[in-house]
């Protein structure tokens, strides 16, 4: 089997959007309305020859508090079942109670975790993302996934531990 990358946040981070982009087609499903993505949808990538599965994240709950806890028990999951994990935050809004709760419980995975700082879409945008260490994930990745600003990089980096 294929090792598997997870793509996990709240909603509007821009995960699906990275998906995409790291599948090259427009298959994972971007909404201005958060949470359309189904609960768990898995892709096939290649980056430089290597293959792997990327899996989305999402679902809707109609409350914060469901919501956070449906987040919170995909990124428990992840840390089961993924071989790597991209944790989505937004640079433009910084780290929410949700990015706090998501980040508390992917401390403790034994999976590489990449703080993905994503619509970073310009260098002017780059003095929000160290505010970001303080999620305790080590340092931020800085990228644009509508852009692709810093998207190489990153799937190097992920093709590096896969
Ligand atoms: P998800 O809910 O985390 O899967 O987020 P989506 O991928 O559906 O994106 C939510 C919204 O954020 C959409 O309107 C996207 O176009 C927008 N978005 C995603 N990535 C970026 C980015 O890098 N920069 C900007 N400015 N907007 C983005
Ligand atoms: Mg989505």
């Amino acid at each position: 089997p294929l090792p598997v990358l997870a793509v996990v946040g709240r909603p509007n981070v821009g995960k699906s959007t990275l998906v995409n982009r790291i599948i090259g087609r427009r298959e994972a499903v971007v909404e201005d309305v958060p949470g359309v993505t189904r609960d768990r949808i898995s892709y096939e990538a290649e980056w430089n020859t290597k293959r792997f599965m990327v899996q989305d994240t999402g679902g809707w709950e109609p409350t914060a508090k469901g919501l956070q806890q449906s987040i919170t028990r995909q990124a428990e999951h992840a840390m089961r079942t993924a071989d790597a994990i991209l944790v989505v935050v937004d640079a433009t809004v910084g780290s929410t109670t949700t990015d706090e709760a998501v980040a508390r419980i992917l401390r403790r995975s034994k999976a590489p975790v990449i703080l993905v700082a994503n619509k970073v879409d310009n260098a002017k945008l780059d003095s929000d993302v160290a505010e970001l260490w303080n999620l305790g994930l080590g340092e931020p990745f800085p990228i644009s996934a509508t852009h692709g600003r810093g998207t190489a990089d990153l799937l190097d980096t992920v093709i590096g531990i896969l």
